[in-house]
């Protein structure tokens, strides 16, 4: 019999995407460039399973049902480009695309342009979730030609992780839309990491405490309110010991690598002109760290006390606890910032709900505050600012005192914490309403003529004023940079 879809890539992704289908009671056909790979799976863990390996591009789409569904888990770039121009010819019209990897959003938009244009459907469909994810059920973001989600939803859904039953997978929206979506819950991803990172900083800074008891107090958070997968791995990776019996974490290089997703939702943001503060500053600490021996010769340059401890440490640990879940939610709130501005600036209709609700189980964010802030979009889905939500307005409140301490703390014993203060600032500035902007406006009309507007003036009205005396009275026509 024909197979119901063809899977293209076959490493870590591909081979365990493939294997969910199949046991899911879907009959998978498989390609890699590399032959040898395909037979090593056939052989190995595909062995005795409803999968067929292929040896070329034009016996795997023989294989497939018509119209044919193809998924491509290759390397992002220009591998996508190269499978779909060496698949192409064996296609026919009305078949569907998918690529499932890491694909930016703006490769994705062009691709699902160019092949509506052949007659054929092209989905960006972000998968989040790592191996473990792919073989017993990631989160799936599918993007792009509509009309291929009726036949591929019985598919994707049935591999895709459930959250009380529901299938982490549902239609995001037109174009690059479900990539860009991916590519946001990658940026949310290292600002829980870096947020999780200074919590664990500070434990053992201001306290002194050894990772056993770290282990301890990550676990009793994971069943709170923060319960989420990266807390829950946290305290496994604190209590973690390698074979000499020492705490691994210890020995771990303190230099953060990455791929690109967080550095492309901050450049996003920014084309986007939307406030990810809290992202870039886990991007940019990043990058810091791998900046090992300049931070060893400034360690030199500038020797540091030892940290006081904290004296009440049970209040420490509160503090701690409350930072944690309000700076997690001001990264929440800028990362949904964003996607509500890219929903607008391409059209996307995105449903911010339906996207809260696809990372509460399968991918690395997920967590049980993903369902409120499912929960606050439902109540309202033009909400401007997830901080504005009644929810979230009463725990920040609980928060504050706690959160601002901690930062002071942080900042006087001279503890890194830029993501901690970096929320702090932020929920400030968020909740100033006359921010020292009209200074910065005074200076840019004085040095350059670029107008400004006035608070006792109808908005819109833009004034330049002549500070100096002997200063003309020409304004900067409609430079606004
Ligand atoms: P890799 O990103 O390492 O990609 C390797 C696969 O791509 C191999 O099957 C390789 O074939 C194929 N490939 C590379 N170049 C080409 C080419 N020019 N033509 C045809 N095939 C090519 O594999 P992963 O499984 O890690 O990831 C697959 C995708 O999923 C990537 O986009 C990745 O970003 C994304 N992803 C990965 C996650 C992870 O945890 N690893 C999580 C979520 C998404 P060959 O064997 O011939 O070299």
């Amino acid at each position: 019999s024909k197979s119901n879809i063809g899977l293209i890539g076959l490493a870590v992704m591909g081979e365990n995407l493939a294997l969910n289908m199949e046991r899911n009671g879907w009959q998978v056909s498989v390609w890699n460039r590399t032959t040898e790979v395909v037979d090593n799976f056939i052989n190995g863990r595909a062995k005795g399973k409803n999968i067929v390996g292929c040896e070329s591009l034009e016996d795997f789409t023989t294989t497939l049902e018509t119209p044919r569904i193809v998924m491509m888990m290759v390397r992002a770039g220009n591998a996508v480009d190269e499978v779909i121009e060496k698949i192409v010819p064996y296609l026919s019209e009305g078949d569907i695309l998918i690529d499932g990897g890491n694909s930016y959003f703006k490769d994705t938009e062009r691709r699902v342009k160019d092949m509506y244009a052949s007659g054929f459907y092209f989905v960006g469909a972000g998968v989040s979730g790592g191996e473990e994810g792919a073989l017993n059920g990631p989160s799936i973001m599918p993007g792009g030609a509509a009309e291929a989600w009726p036949r591929i939803k019985p598919i994707l859904q049935s591999i895709a992780a459930k959250a009380n039953g529901t299938p982490c997978c549902e239609w995001v929206g037109p174009g690059g839309s479900g990539h860009f979506v991916k590519m946001i819950h990658n940026g949310i991803e290292y600002g829980d990491m870096q947020l999780i990172s200074e919590a664990y900083f500070l434990l053992k800074h201001l306290q002194g405490m050894g990772n056993a008891e770290m282990g301890d107090i990550f676990a009793r958070w994971n069943e709170g309110k923060l319960k989420s997968y990266l807390i829950e791995i946290t305290g496994h990776i604190l209590l973690h010991k390698d074979v000499t019996g020492a705490y691994l974490l210890d020995r771990i290089l303190d230099v953060a690598g990455q791929k690109g997703t967080g550095k492309w939702s901050v450049i996003n943001a920014l084309e986007l002109s939307i406030p990810l503060e809290l992202i870039a500053t886990a991007v940019f600490e990043r990058y810091l760290s791998s900046e090992k021996l300049l931070r060893m010769i400034a360690a030199k340059t500038y020797p540091r006390k030892k940290p006081e401890v904290v004296s009440n440490k049970e209040e420490l640990i509160e503090e701690i606890h409350q930072t944690l879940y309000a700076a997690k939610l001001v990264s929440y709130a800028q990362g949904f910032g964003v996607l509500k501005k890219a929903s607008e600036t391409y059209d996307w209709k995105l449903n911010l709900a339906t996207i809260a609700r696809l990372w509460r189980a399968g991918c690395i964010i997920r967590s049980t505050f993903l369902d409120d802030i499912a929960y606050a979009f439902e109540q309202d889905s033009n909400l401007e600012n997830l901080l504005l939500a009644s929810h979230f307005s009463k725990e920040i409140q609980e928060a504050l005192p706690y959160w601002k301490k901690l930062v002071a703390t942080a900042a006087h014993e001279e503890i890194s914490s830029p993501a901690f203060s970096s929320a702090l600032n932020y929920f400030y500035s968020l909740t100033t309403d006359r921010l020292p902007a009209n200074l910065i406006q005074a200076q840019r009309d004085y040095f350059g003529a670029h107008t400004f507007e006035r608070v006792d003036e109808e908005p819109g009205k833009f004034f330049h004023e002549n500070w100096t005396g002997h200063g003309g009275n020409t304004k900067s026509g409609t430079y606004n940079a």
